[in-house]
């Protein structure tokens, strides 16, 4: 633990060094990153490889075959040993910007605007990667050395669902080991109180089709040839009720309910209904749901969701075809006990006995649900510094509803992993047009995060 007073020398530092801290933002926000379109995937990896060195990392790149490269660097202290490290989660690659034209600023310049900073990936991940680095430096500059050990692993690939992240945590496991993770992000809520991400969703993300003949024909032929299109309305409303229970046999068996502190967390999460409906522009929740009720589904509930549908002829005016295939893609959000590669079996089996055993059926992406318990000195840790530098108690989401390749960390590393980082806010717009983070919050963050290494030890140094 960091003496108090010189953790205020900290602050003043990262105070008369922000506009630094936010230059490097700006230049890495400028390096784009996109890694489902390949763009500028090597100057990224390479400016974060930068700042890192700067920091007196020792650092490494690991090639990933067919794939963007990882980068793992560590800096041991002299006081602790290589297991007794923080192992810190991030990715440099962003989300594609399309569509442009809905973006008001340059989407790789990096603008700044009534205090708000503009940009793909300024806060996923981007901010939260430069903060930690800010954190480290002032950190490092005032006090002489980081107080912990510190691993870190960013990954190139976790927009387009880390296909080779699993291989290599699996292969660099004694690398990896650590006391705890912290994750690659987090966020404040509306009244700029942190919120905590312990766990996240899993997912089982496939493409299902069904093809009739060799290629679309005349729609005369409907009165004589069945129709690919119906066969495959038929199939998706045969994964789900009229009530949105999905009909998969034995799809929410072996699910893990949230334990009694997880639904008193639940409970205490603030989620303000209309203010998030505005902000979707939505009309309603689904079921009409409202208060804890709602909130509980958002987490608890695994969902089966159409996130595409094609088939026949979409452009303009009329074109009387009977269409050759229907294709329709689906992402199960997953809860904890509900492993993907299960889930995968039981639709096949669905399929099957359904009569459509002919549907081609590919997985485009899987991940394992994830969970830590809310009593792991990381998440306590995280609760002091957030109390701290921010007044208040965090909000802490037992599980987000979103997904992230955490459990690699959980289940193959079996170590805590949280998201604990505070420098978004839940109106940043991830992966949408005009995606920004407050100025106030970016440095903020900064500071929560120092506090949080420079108190992570009890003992004093
Ligand atoms: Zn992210």
């Amino acid at each position: 633990m960091v003496d108090q007073g010189r953790l205020k020398e900290v602050y003043s530092h990262i105070d008369s060094n922000f506009s630094k801290y936010t230059s490097d933002l700006i230049k890495l926000i400028e390096k784009k990153g996109v890694s489902a379109q390949g763009l500028g995937m090597e100057e990224c990896m390479m400016a974060v490889r930068k700042l890192i060195d700067d920091l007196g990392f020792e650092t490494q790149i690991y090639p990933i075959p067919n794939g963007y490269p990882v980068i793992f660097a560590k800096s041991i202290n002299p006081n602790s040993n290589d297991d007794d490290s923080l192992l810190l989660y991030n990715h440099y690659d962003v989300q594609p910007v399309e569509p442009l034209e809905e973006w008001d600023t340059d989407p790789f310049s990096g603008v700044i605007q009534d205090g708000k900073l503009y940009g793909r990936g300024v806060a996923d991940d981007k901010g939260d990667l430069v903060s930690r680095i800010s954190a480290l430096t002032s950190l490092k500059e005032v006090l002489g050395s980081i107080p912990i050990s510190i691993k870190w692993v960013i990954e190139g690939e976790e927009e387009i669902g880390s296909p080779n992240f699993h291989g290599f945590v699996k292969d660099n496991k004694s690398m990896l080991n650590a006391d705890s993770c912290i994750w690659e992000a987090g966020d404040l809520n509306p009244k700029n109180r942190p919120e905590f991400y312990l766990g996240c969703k899993g997912l089982l993300y496939v493409e299902i089709s069904i093809t009739g003949a060799s290629s679309d024909r005349h729609s005369k032929y409907a009165a004589i040839l069945e129709s690919p299109t119906w066969r495959l309305i038929s199939l998706i409303r045969s994964l789900k009720d009229e009530k949105g229970k999905i009909m998969i046999d034995g799809f929410y068996d072996g699910i893990i309910p949230p334990s009694g502190e997880e639904y008193k967390l639940i409970s205490n999460i603030e989620f303000d209904e209309a203010a998030n409906l505005k902000f979707l522009g939505a009309q309603r929740y689904l079921g009409d749901k409202k208060g804890p009720d709602l909130v509980s589904a958002f987490i608890n509930e695994p969902t089966c969701n159409i996130a595409g549908l094609f088939s026949g002829y979409l452009g303009k005016g009329p074109k009387m075809i009977l269409p050759s295939s229907a294709t329709v893609k689906i992402d199960f959000r997953l809860v904890p006990g509900q492993e993907p590669e299960t889930v995968l079996i039981l639709l096949r089996r669905h399929l099957k006995s359904n009569g459509f055993s002919d549907a081609g059926l590919k997985v485009l992406s899987s991940e394992a649900p994830a969970k830590t318990p809310a009593d792991s000195e990381l998440v306590l840790k995280a609760t002091e510094a957030a109390r701290k530098i921010y007044h208040q108690d965090p909000v802490i989401w037992p599980l987000m509803p979103a997904t992230g390749p955490m459990a690699l960390f959980r289940k193959i590393l079996d170590i805590p992993v949280a998201m604990v980082n505070c420098v978004a806010y839940v109106g940043s717009s991830y992966h949408s047009p005009n995606e920004h983070i407050y100025l106030s919050h970016y440095q903020k963050g900064i500071e929560y995060f120092a506090t949080l290494l420079a108190d992570y030890r009890e003992k004093p140094e």
